[in-house]
């Protein structure tokens, strides 16, 4: 199955664990698939001359809760799938959490590394300018996710404020401060994540301290990640790039690992390991794996060897539903990708908070307020999933096509 269909598979699931709400069968369909797909090409004139034609997906899920969420990939493998199976986890996500925005993406087939800043920035602009009466304030806020950045929000922004002859602030999220994004914008993200983690095993009776983990993928997401668990005495003791992973049993230093990838060099390169490996870590043996690269990770060919007996899902759509079942059957905990990072877009839609009302919070408010709601999130999908002997996916799930179809309900919207 591809992303979208996974995505598909785990709504139809949750429809059915959840029967006992007497839900209107009608509305499951209108929810099943986006509302809205724009595709898109972009011309740009490279810095050589010759011109090149990218291609931009925008799927935006459903309007029943206004507006519309998400994030701007660029990457050389997306596809229509991918960005449309992202729009559907952004509805989920922002319900779960419960803040009052709704499922888009973004993605642009291209590979930035092979761009210049000059031809990036086009690439950017342009798009702005096709699209701008499709986003804004109030409609459509994008933001940045994999190899996009607040330098690229912060163009996009000032293009769109040209565009429609007002500084619009609150067009895009994950902007500079210089252009009035939020304060300790990428911190509380990534503590977000901690947050969830931190709830979920104290409600288990169990700490971060000592844990081993091993995390898929040295990237933004899950190199910060491994020292903010650093930070709280974990160990990590596997950590991979696309083509190698190194294992140290007494923690690897993420600090090198950071220079290393800095560099664009592999983790090979690093000193210290205790043995290298140029396959899949996901069934190495530790506490906690912590997929954070790419989809369909772990799936039914390699659920079955995996050890750790908690994951949490930094990536989006890591896991496939045949393995969700392997693993939910050997007693293993997954935080899914819908609860676990959604401290991300909580920390957008505070900075888009901030831009409407035009005054702006210190990092620590933007922490506190961060703490506060994906905390009460977590125990809720935690606990809900306890009370009902079921999974966290799942009922993730149902809290959120809960509040949905009772929007849909509200507004009448068919
Ligand atoms: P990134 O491009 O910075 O990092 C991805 C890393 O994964 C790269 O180092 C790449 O070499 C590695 N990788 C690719 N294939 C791999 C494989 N098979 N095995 C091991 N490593 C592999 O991307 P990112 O921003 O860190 O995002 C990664 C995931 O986390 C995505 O699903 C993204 O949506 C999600 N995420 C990102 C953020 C964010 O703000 N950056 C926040 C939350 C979630």
């Amino acid at each position: 199955m591809n992303v979208y269909e996974n995505a598909q598979a785990q709504m139809n699931k949750a429809f059915e664990t959840g029967k006992h709400f007497d839900w209107d069968k009608n509305k499951l369909p209108v929810i099943l698939e986006p509302q809205r797909i724009i595709e898109i090409r972009i011309p740009v004139k490279m810095d050589d001359g010759t011109v090149k034609v990218f291609t931009w997906y925008r799927s935006q899920h459903n309007d029943a809760r206004w507006p519309f969420k998400g994030w701007i990939r660029f990457h050389q493998d997306v596809d229509k799938h991918e960005v449309m199976a992202l729009s559907i986890w952004m509805s989920i996500k922002c319900t779960v959490v419960w803040i009052p925005l709704w499922g888009g993406k973004w993605g642009v087939i291209v590979n930035p590394k092979e761009l210049s800043e000059s031809e990036l920035e086009q690439l950017s602009r342009w798009y702005v300018r096709q699209l701008y009466k499709y986003i804004g304030p109030g409609q459509d806020v994008p933001a940045p996710d994999v190899n996009t950045n607040p330098k690229i929000m912060a163009w996009m922004m000032d293009e769109y404020s040209m565009l429609v002859w007002k500084y619009s602030p609150g067009s895009f999220t994950g902007k500079p401060m210089q252009a009035w994004g939020s304060a300790g914008r990428w911190e509380a993200t990534a503590q977000g994540w901690v947050y969830v983690l931190q709830t979920i095993l104290k409600l288990k009776g169990q700490d971060i301290e000592w844990k081993k983990i091993i995390i898929q993928g040295a990237g933004n997401a899950g190199l910060t990640m491994a020292s903010l668990m650093i930070d709280l005495w974990a160990t990590i003791v596997w950590i991979s790039d696309s083509k190698w992973a190194i294992y140290n049993a007494d923690g690897i230093d993420i600090e090198e690992i950071k220079k290393i990838k800095n560099n664009r060099e592999s983790v090979i390169n690093y000193k210290d390991a205790d043995s290298v490996w140029d396959k899949e870590i996901l069934e190495k043996d530790c506490d906690i794996l912590i997929p954070a690269a790419l989809e369909n990770q772990i799936t039914e060919n390699n659920a079955k060897n995996i050890k750790a007996k908690l994951i949490l899902e930094l990536a989006n759509g890591p896991t496939t539903p045949e393995a969700d079942e392997i693993l939910y059957g050997k007693w293993t905990s997954i935080i899914p990708d819908i609860l676990a990072n959604a401290g991300g877009v909580m920390v957008s839609y505070f900075e888009q908070v901030q831009n409407d009302m035009n005054f702006y919070w210190e990092a620590d408010e933007v922490q506190e307020k961060l703490h506060k709601k994906i905390t009460e999130a977590a125990a809720n999908v935690y606990e809900t999933a306890s009370e009902h002997e079921s999974d966290m996916r799942t009922w993730a799930y149902i809290i959120a096509m809960k509040k949905i179809f009772e929007a849909m309900w509200a507004r009448h919207t068919y």
